[in-house]
């Protein structure tokens, strides 16, 4: 399984620097794991346009999904499109949302329907994605909201979303072999409780969890990143990095 970096700046995009999107690829398949703020762009740098054979997105804030309105007008109106609609699994309301990010008005959101581009699957439980295994949990964030565990030919890699500290992640990542995990934050005693990881907080789901090895990502272009990782590797004695944007990471034994 090999994870490429998209996009991973934290709540916005950053100079230069896509929110969350990542590429997950097994067996010839593409699954596409989130599609924030300038995912299209870099995933034309990386793939062809319609390579993608399967879309996850984690919840629906615009940094993990908005550029899902442009794929629309890709797929839509391309002179030569792709031949089916994308499954796109998601939160229950994805379909309302993208009707909404996309229409200019009230009379066209009404009378708009993305069937034709997008199939809808809801999440919540196992679901098979090509050669992929997903499962799925409902994490600590202010709407409905996933962290995942995707597994595929004996390799896990387990994603937190958006996330506070909860008892779903600590179930996702139990054993992984590499744990990929927001930080948006250093560690402090006010920040608001079920939105988002510190990164001790990163450090210590993946100690908990006997992760092979720890990924961070979605760090705000206001946070500092050289803080976030001490304080992942101090939590965490594993092999911990922060990832960047266009970085390929191989999920396997190796990671270990
Ligand atoms: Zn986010
Ligand atoms: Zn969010």
């Amino acid at each position: 399984m090999l994870l490429t970096v998209l996009g991973c700046s934290g709540s916005i995009p950053g100079p230069g620097a896509a929110a969350s999107g990542y590429l997950l690829e097994a067996d010839g398949f593409t699954l596409v794991l989130e599609f924030g703020n300038g995912v299209l762009s870099r995933f034309q740098e990386e793939r062809p346009l319609f390579s993608m054979d399967a879309l996850v997105l984690s919840h629906l804030h615009p940094d993990h999904c908005i550029d899902v309105s442009s794929l629309y007008v890709a797929r839509k109106y391309h002179p030569t499109p792709p031949s089916g609609p994308l499954p796109v699994y998601a939160p229950a309301e994805a379909a309302s949302r993208f009707a909404a990010a996309y229409a200019p008005d009230t009379a066209e959101r009404e009378s708009l329907d993305l069937t034709d581009v997008f199939t809808f699957h809801e999440l919540g439980s196992t679901v098979h994605i090509g050669p992929f295994i997903v499962d799925s949990a409902v994490v600590a964030h202010p709407c409905e909201a996933y962290g995942f565990r995707i597994s595929c030919g004996g390799v896990s890699l387990a994603y937190t979303g958006d996330s506070g500290p909860c008892a779903a992640l600590d179930e996702l990542a139990d054993g992984v072999d590499v744990l990929l995990s927001e930080a948006s934050w250093t560690h402090a005693p006010d920040r608001q409780p079920d939105l988002h990881l510190s990164g001790r907080e990163a450090g210590e789901l993946a100690a908990r969890a006997g992760a092979g090895r720890l990924l961070i990502t979605h760090v705000p272009p206001w946070t500092s990143r050289d803080e976030v990782l001490k304080e992942a590797r101090f939590a965490f004695d594993g092999p911990c990095e922060l990832v960047v944007q266009g970085g390929r990471y191989e999920v396997g034994e190796t990671s270990k």
